[in-house]
């Protein structure tokens, strides 16, 4: 997918997005950038500032279905953000030889864990485009601007 398509996709539904999951006080900065080979996106975040930076990469990105699904994911990472803090006081606290036996648990239980809450959100039937529409009918009824 060219970058440029991605961007717009992407602009055409974040606010939805933010807006949805209570994250509207975040800052999000979006990157189209090339990523290492089977990385499609990340996302890192500093929950003292509120913000997030997701990094997405549109050339191993097929179509705007994945390209949602992709974004949903890294937006979801933002809910996991206090745990990024708490890794990072972790860390300072462990022998540097520990720590990347430590990573690789700390990244496979924050991975798995917004999996349960992909495949939750999918057994719902809450794919991006469902929730962008609720997300608009909720702020048509309340009279809020998204
Ligand atoms: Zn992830």
């Amino acid at each position: 997918m060219e970058r440029s398509k991605a961007r717009e996709i992407v602009d055409s539904v974040i606010r939805g997005m933010r807006y949805a999951m209570g994250i509207q006080e975040w800052k999000i900065q979006i990157e189209y950038l090339g990523l290492e080979q089977d990385v499609q996106a990340t996302c890192d975040t500093d929950p003292r500032y509120k913000h997030a930076t997701i990094k997405i990469d549109p050339d191993q990105i097929d179509d705007r279905a994945r390209l949602l699904e992709v974004l949903r994911h890294e937006l979801l990472h933002i809910f996991q953000s206090r745990l990024v803090s708490y890794r990072k006081q972790v860390m300072a606290l462990v022998p540097e030889t520990a720590q990347p036996a430590l990573d690789v648990t700390y990244h496979d239980a924050i991975e798995e864990t917004i999996g349960y809450i992909e495949k939750f959100l999918d057994f719902c039937g809450l794919e991006t485009d469902t929730i962008l529409r609720k997300a608009n009918a909720a702020a048509h009824k309340w009279r809020r601007k998204i």
